[in-house]
C-alpha cells in the first residue's frame, strides 16, 4: 500500500497585485522526507514556504499537511481562526532572522507558545524546553537572553522554539543565510539531525552541498514555476534544464 504524503500541494497560485508570484505549484513530500527548494532571488521560494504555513493566503489551490486540508479560491469557505491556529501550530517555521522575543529568556522563548497555544503547564513546558535545548546543544543557555547569544546559537534556539509545538513538519527559510560562515555548520548539524530523526522538512537554502547530502528531493523554482525537480544528487550534479544549469553554475 502506498504511503500517503505528509504534505500535498496542488494547483497553488498567489499574486501580489499584478505580480504572479506562484503559478500552479504542485508538490508532495513523503513522511520523513526532506525537500530542498532552490532558485534565484525573487523566484517565489519564501512565498511558497509562507503559503505552507498560511502566513500568506494562497489565491487558488489546495494544501494538505497531515490531517489538515485547506482549499482556496472561488467557492471555498473562509479560513476560521481556530483552524488556522491549529494548522500553524503543526508547521514549525524557522526564518533567516531568528525572530526571537528579545524580552524573554531562551527558555521563555521556547515555553511561550506551548503554554499559551497548547495550554501546557509551565513545569511540563520547561521540561520539554530543556529536552529541546539539549537536542540543539544549548542546555546551559536556558536562562540567558537572546542578546547574549551568537547568531548560530540564536538560530538553534529558534529551531528549539519551533519544535516545542511538536509540529509534523518543519519549514526553513534560508536559516543559515544571515550567519557568519563559521556559524553555519552548527545550525546545519541540528537540521541534519532532525532529518535523521525522521522529521518532514522543506528547506529553502543556498547551501548546495547540504541540500545534496540531506535532501531526498531538490526543487528548482524560477518565476513562480517549478522548472525542475528530482533526486537531490541528480538535480544538483546533472541538471537537465538550462535554467537550472545556469543557476547552479554560480555555486561551482
Ligand atoms: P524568493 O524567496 O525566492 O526570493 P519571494 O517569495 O520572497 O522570492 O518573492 C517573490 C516575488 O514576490 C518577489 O518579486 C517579491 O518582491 C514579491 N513579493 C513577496 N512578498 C510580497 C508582498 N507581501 N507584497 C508584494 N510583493 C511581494
Ligand atoms: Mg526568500
Amino acid at each position: 500500500m502506498a504511503i500517503e504524503p505528509k504534505i500535498e500541494v496542488s494547483g497553488l497560485r498567489k499574486s501580489f497585485g499584478p505580480l504572479h508570484v506562484l503559478r500552479d505549484i504542485n508538490l508532495t513530500v513523503e513522511p520523513g522526507g526532506v525537500v530542498a527548494l532552490i532558485g534565484p532571488s525573487g523566484s517565489g521560494k519564501s512565498t511558497l514556504l509562507r503559503c505552507l504555513n498560511l502566513l500568506v493566503t494562497p489565491d487558488r489551490g489546495s494544501i494538505r499537511i497531515g490531517e489538515n486540508r485547506f482549499s482556496f479560491g472561488p467557492g471555498t469557505s473562509p479560513l476560521s481562526k481556530y483552524k488556522l491556529a491549529g494548522f500553524r501550530a503543526n508547521t514549525g517555521m524557522v526564518f533567516q532572522h531568528f525572530n526571537l522575543f528579545p524580552h524573554l529568556s531562551v527558555i521563555g522563548n521556547i515555553t511561550e507558545a506551548p503554554m499559551t497555544v497548547r495550554r501546557m503547564p509551565k513545569a511540563q513546558a520547561e521540561a520539554l524546553a530543556m529536552e529541546l535545548l539539549t537536542k540543539v546543544g544549548l542546555p546551559d543557555k536556558a536562562r540567558d537572553f537572546p542578546s547574549r547569544l551568537s547568531g548560530g546559537q540564536k538560530q538553534r534556539v529558534a529551531i528549539a522554539r519551533a519544535l516545542a509545538m511538536q509540529p509534523e513538519v518543519m519549514l526553513f527559510d534560508e536559516a543559515t543565510s544571515a550567519l557568519d560562515p563559521e556559524l553555519v555548520g552548527e545550525v546545519l548539524a541540528v537540521m541534519r539531525s532532525l532529518a535523521h530523526d525522521g522529521m518532514t522538512m522543506v528547506i529553502v537554502t543556498h547551501e548546495m552541498a547540504f541540500a545534496r547530502e540531506v535532501a531526498d528531493k531538490v526543487i528548482f523554482m524560477r518565476d513562480g514555476v517549478i522548472v525542475e525537480e528530482g533526486p537531490a544528487n541528480l538535480v544538483i550534479d546533472e541538471p537537465q534544464n538550462p535554467a537550472t544549469r545556469a543557476f547552479l553554475a554560480h555555486f561551482h
